[in-house]
């Protein structure tokens, strides 16, 4: 059974969501246009470091979803991401902090991890690089608004890149963050993560995947001001028995319905 950094922080968000999603295979409905802009950045991220016309594949791939009925936020259009896209493009290579030996080998870097004899941990690491000449793991992040910096060191516990580290044993590791506002900006921030935080990672993964086999799947719901995770959880419908919640919000894999497979975990 593959497990990912994914699925162990949907189980940890709320049990109930971890089995909408993978046991019974309601997934989101790929409207979101940021996340379809962040895909299509990534490929042209890939296109700046093999050299090729990274505008050109960005313009590709973000025209593939331009047709469709997309969710845009915040006065979003998509003249205006792709006009954001294309700034932050030169900005980063105007930059000039990051760099990548081999992009063929180390954009996309897939990394497993043993955890017992019948499960094993996956992971895709954006990038493996350099930042300011240190050599790091490398996450990109598209988003509308800058990440916090302050209070220093905050960048440690980010659970992702914890992750990262533990799956590779790599301490250091790095988030390049293109920021799409009026002034588009782009963040280069750096930590180290340490083995004690690597080893409890580790067991939170084993921890959390002996509850997953163990069919522990109660909600950890929250409807409390000002922390409402349910209230941006897509799949609110599924909790409310709402219909045109679910319908407006998700659609469920072929085959999903089938759930003998449960009756095989041996707890
Ligand atoms: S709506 Fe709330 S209880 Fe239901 S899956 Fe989402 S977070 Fe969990």
């Amino acid at each position: 059974m593959p497990y990912s950094y994914t699925q162990i922080s949907q189980y940890l968000t709320c049990p109930r969501r971890y089995r909408h999603r993978y046991l019974d295979g309601w997934r989101e409905k790929d409207t979101r246009a940021a996340m379809l802009f962040g895909r299509a950045f990534e490929s042209a991220l890939a296109a700046f470091f093999r050299r090729e016309d990274s505008a050109a594949v960005l313009f590709r791939e973000w025209s593939a979803c331009r047709g469709q009925d997309l969710q845009y936020s915040k006065g979003d259009t998509w003249d205006r991401m792709l006009q954001q896209g294309i700034q932050l493009l030169e900005r980063f290579c105007q930059d000039g902090h990051v760099r990548i030996r081999q992009p063929q080998r180390n954009l996309q870097v897939k990394v497993t991890r043993s955890i017992s004899p019948n499960n094993e941990f996956v992971a895709y690491i954006d990038a493996i690089g350099y930042l300011d000449g240190r050599r790091c793991l490398l996450e990109w992040k598209t988003t509308s608004s800058r990440y916090p910096e302050e209070p220093e060191g905050l960048l440690a516990l980010d659970p992702q890149l914890v992750c990262y580290s533990w799956i590779t044993g790599v301490a250091q590791v790095a988030q390049v963050v293109f920021v799409r506002k009026r002034l588009v900006e782009v963040q280069y921030l750096h930590t180290t993560i340490t083995n004690e935080q690597r080893q409890e990672f580790g067991q939170l993964v084993e921890d959390t995947i002996r509850r997953i086999e163990s069919a522990q799947f109660l909600p950890h719901s929250g409807i409390r001001f000002p922390q409402n995770p349910c209230s941006t959880c897509p799949y609110i419908g599924l909790c409310l028995g709402r219909r045109d919640l679910v319908d407006a919000a998700l659609v469920r894999r072929p085959g999903a319905e089938d759930l003998g497979w449960l009756d095989e975990l041996t707890y």
